[in-house]
């Protein structure tokens, strides 16, 4: 379970080396296929106790980025023969903090302190390939990151209660911050994020106001403030499985989310030259690497494999 992040960095009026970064989170196990997280950001920053902060100000940076909200309940194993899962990847997240990097970086001394210890074993000094360093796993779950993730694991799937959101609130105020996560019971994730989507027919489509280019901004002039830059000769970094699924499933059935979900614009059906119907094109150089199609493509259809680096996005001060 991820979520999707948008960020911006604006200066304030009444300070001018003051530096804002807004951030903005979208849980991606939203329903309506027509939710366009970017635009939610948008809509949000015209909020009357955000706007004024924002006033005066200049857009000079923009990227979006996917966090890892599944939590304790959704850590996968954590060794194979000859690699380790550490820092974010096995999401080691503090999700009321919206925090991990302290616990990522836990991890990485866990597993160098594990595959030393294996190494210098007088048992397994012959064998050096293929190692399966299950002391990790063992260590990482007898150390603080495991009882901190322990005690915030029912926050985020609390949200998902007959309650509703307003729900989960009240019981991360009753069970975090006065219990501090000791009930005995584990609440379950609904599922994967990709499964919540509804068909589109079921949904209302969502009018968003237009950005007025001071406060609220277009999508494409933000992602040119990404710094991402591709390398025309890198081999392609988003393939789909099956080129027919966009049209025949997710334009069907779905009106095409990723057209919306996609926070760079990479998503687009444009009309077939003949006329009639349409295609999905993948504008990938606009792409910031997010991930957010990988886990929200309602048809798991969309491959996206890690790109060359040093083509961005350039975070720089965010
Ligand atoms: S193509 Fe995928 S990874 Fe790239 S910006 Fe869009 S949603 Fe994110």
């Amino acid at each position: 379970r991820l979520t999707s992040l948008g960020v911006t960095i604006d200066s304030a009026k009444r300070c001018e080396e003051l530096v804002k970064i807004l951030l903005f989170k979208v849980g991606l196990d939203y329903q309506n296929p027509y939710l366009n997280p970017f635009r939610e950001f948008q809509r949000w920053k015209h909020h009357p106790s955000v706007q004024p902060t924002l006033e005066g100000g200049t857009r000079i940076a923009y990227g979006a980025r996917a966090l890892n909200e599944g939590g304790f309940q959704s850590i996968p194993k954590l060794t194979f023969p000859g690699g380790l899962l550490i820092g974010c990847s096995p999401g080691f997240m503090n999700v009321p903090k919206i925090k991990g990097t302290h616990t990522a970086m836990k991890s990485g001394m866990l597993a160098s302190e594990a595959i030393f210890s294996q190494l210098t074993n007088e048992n397994l000094q012959s064998k050096t390939i293929g190692l399966d360093v299950k002391e990790y796993e063992e260590n990482l779950k007898n150390s603080w990151v495991w009882k901190e993730l322990y005690a915030v694991r029912n926050i985020r799937p609390s949200c998902h209660s007959i309650l509703g959101v307003y729900g989960g609130m009240i019981y991360t105020g009753l069970f975090y911050w006065l219990l501090r996560g000791m009930e005995p019971w584990t609440l379950k994730h609904p599922g994967p994020d990709f499964a919540q989507l509804k068909p589109a027919k079921d949904c209302t489509p969502i009018e968003y106001p237009k950005p007025d280019g001071k406060i609220s901004f277009d999508l494409l002039s933000s992602v040119a403030l990404s710094g991402t830059n591709h390398e025309h000769d890198q081999p392609a970094h988003l393939t789909l499985r099956d080129d027919s699924i966009p049209v025949s499933r997710n334009l069907a059935l779905f009106d095409g989310p990723e057209q919306r979900f996609c926070p760079a614009g990479v998503y687009e059906y444009i009309p077939l030259e003949t006329g009639e119907g349409s295609r999905l094109q993948i504008n990938a150089q606009n792409c910031v690497h997010c991930k957010t199609c990988d886990i929200k493509d309602p048809s798991q259809n969309i491959n996206w494999v890690v790109p060359e680096g040093g083509g961005g996005p350039a975070y720089n001060g965010m």
